[in-house]
């Protein structure tokens, strides 16, 4: 009971303590904080902070068990990591700084609802399927990166926002051949349609075949930098082939292309996953 008296003294104490300097100090310091999660949690950089928590957790369990040759490379390994990410994501740091600068508002209220059910995968599934195989038929050269749960924000921003929800229709028109959005990969994130005309990072990998140019190394290289999955079809031979997790699989049948993108989006929406956006209007 003295115990309990105690805390509640102390706790009254602090709290007599506080003036509105220290209230608004936290507020400062919640709203960059918030920010800065924000910031991770678009880009690659989550990924990232996973990686330096795990380091950081491994070195003190090393420590703690005294290994201590394994303690004193993660320690290094620390040291030179630290430096690395701000090396690594300058453009994605500034972005995020200019993001702090032009987002003013510290409430901002969501209108995405997050509607969640079999049937907008089915619309959003077939959709996707309708478009790539009618661009396929025509032997009209695409590039569509299905985002998943890592935010490509980095990517998106390198092509024409578009933000319109995903349709066979407007698939179709913005790959168009000699049409300004044709070229380059579409991004599509839940039922959205990001942006066009994206660029992608091509993939070094030396071992593919002679065959497959920039549209299928530009799909194979995004796929290994995030958890998308990369439709590809072929304007030369009107193939259409899927990348994921840097591994490409060619001409793939309509039929095995629904299943994997059901696939796709029921895991992602098992896992946390929410989608935003409206129903496909048809
Ligand atoms: P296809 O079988 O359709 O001919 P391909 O793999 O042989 O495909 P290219 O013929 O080199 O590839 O295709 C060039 C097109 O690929 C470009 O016009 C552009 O639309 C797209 N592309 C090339 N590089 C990139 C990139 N880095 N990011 C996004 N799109 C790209
Ligand atoms: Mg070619």
């Amino acid at each position: 009971m003295l115990a309990i008296n105690l805390i509640i003294n102390n706790i009254t104490q602090i709290l007599t303590k506080i003036s509105i300097n220290d209230v608004v100090d936290i507020l400062i310091i919640s709203y960059i904080f918030y920010q800065m999660l924000k910031f991770i949690k678009d880009t690659r950089a989550e990924q990232l902070l996973k990686g330096v928590i795990f380091l950081l957790i491994a070195t003190q369990l090393s420590g703690l068990f005294k290994l201590h040759t394994l303690y004193w490379v993660l320690v290094k390994i620390l040291e030179v990591g630290f430096i690395l990410p701000f090396i690594i994501f300058q453009p994605e740091l500034r972005a995020g700084l200019e993001h702090i600068g032009r987002n003013t508002s510290i409430v901002r209220i969501g209108k995405n609802s997050d509607v969640e059910n079999d049937k907008i995968i089915e619309d959003l599934v077939e959709e996707i399927l309708e478009s790539t195989y009618d661009l396929a038929s025509k032997k009209i050269g695409a590039l569509l990166v299905l985002e998943g749960k890592t935010k490509i924000k980095e990517i998106v921003e390198t092509g024409i926002k578009i933000d319109g929800q995903v349709t066979k229709q407007l698939l179709g028109n913005i790959f168009i051949p000699n049409t300004p959005l044709h070229d380059g990969a579409v991004i599509i994130r839940d039922t959205k349609i990001k942006s066009a005309a994206c660029f992608l990072p091509l993939t070094q990998r030396k071992d593919l075949s002679s065959e497959l140019g920039t549209r299928h190394r530009a799909g194979i290289g995004i796929s290994e930098i995030s958890d998308c999955l990369t439709l590809i079809v072929s304007e030369e031979t009107g193939g259409v082939s899927i990348a994921r997790s840097g591994k490409i699989y060619r001409d793939v049948t309509r039929e095995r292309l629904y299943n994997i993108l059901k696939n796709f989006y029921k895991t992602k929406s098992e896992s946390n996953w929410k989608f935003i956006g409206d129903k496909i209007k048809k």
